[in-house]
């Protein structure tokens, strides 16, 4: 379903990826794990079209992307800083993308209040986006990203200022749901814990290229390189 085919993507001299070749099969979830400045961010914004990549081609269901404006991808990206709309309330965000859909009125009020029961928040779709905490805040911004069912979802940290209880939680319903959804997933994530519950296939990025893919058991029974298994090895 998506495909890339030899991305590259420069700043100045740092080459942020570099030929990279992925593909994400529909009904699949791929967790991306690698050190800061890996690339993992620009991955995402790349297939988002936030991006445009000085080489090569990206493909979602075969189509090429490379003319295609961002909202017209079916892709949904959750930003790493998850940026809330602030002069929206938590319902408000929560059903930005079901307005695009077109869903009526009382499917929308059903589907925001399942969504925020789900990330720990029932009831508080009339709460002002700038009274809730950082973590509250992310876990709005996961709702907001799951409301309109993208084709892929992509997620860059979508738990990373929880703590460890809730993460511990939502992780395992995230995997439920995307198994009930049948949803095609792009996660990024540090958490090599949350890779292993989420993840289908997990793909290791060092500066720009992918260091490994392979399932959770490979990578981590069979690290491809010396990086990796030091990656893996140190950075809990
Ligand atoms: P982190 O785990 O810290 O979020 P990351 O793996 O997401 O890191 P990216 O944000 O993709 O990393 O950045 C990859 C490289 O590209 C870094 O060296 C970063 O400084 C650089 N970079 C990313 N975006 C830009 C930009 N808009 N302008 C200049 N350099 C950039
Ligand atoms: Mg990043």
């Amino acid at each position: 379903m998506l495909r890339l085919d030899g991305v590259t993507v420069s700043f100045g001299g740092v080459r942020a990826l570099d030929a990279v070749d992925l593909e994400v099969a529909d009904h699949e979830t791929v967790c991306v794990l690698g050190p800061s400045g890996s690339g993992k961010s620009t991955l995402l914004r790349v297939v988002a079209g936030l991006q445009e990549p000085d080489e090569g081609r990206i493909r979602l269901s075969g189509q090429d992307q490379t003319l295609v404006p961002p909202h017209k991808r079916g892709v949904g990206l959750m930003f790493q800083d998850h940026q809330l709309f602030p002069q929206r309330d938590v319902g408000g965000n929560v059903a930005f993308g079901l307005r695009m859909r077109r869903a009526s009125r009382p499917e929308t009020a059903e589907r925001v209040a399942e969504l925020l029961s789900m990330v720990g928040l029932p009831g508080a779709q009339r709460r002002a986006v700038a009274t809730l905490s950082g973590g509250e805040q992310q876990r709005v911004a996961l709702a907001r990203a799951l409301a309109p069912q993208p084709d892929l979802l992509m997620l860059d940290e979508p738990l990373g200022q929880l703590d460890r209880g809730l993460r511990e939680r939502l992780v395992v319903e995230l995997r439920a749901l995307f198994s009930r959804l049948g949803s095609t997933v792009l996660a990024v994530t540090h958490d090599q814990g949350e890779a292993f519950v989420l993840a289908d296939r997990v793909v290791v990025m060092n500066e720009g290229r992918v260091a490994q893919s392979g399932t959770p058991l490979e990578v981590w029974q069979q690290p491809a390189s010396e990086f990796v298994a030091r990656f893996l090895g140190f950075d809990n």
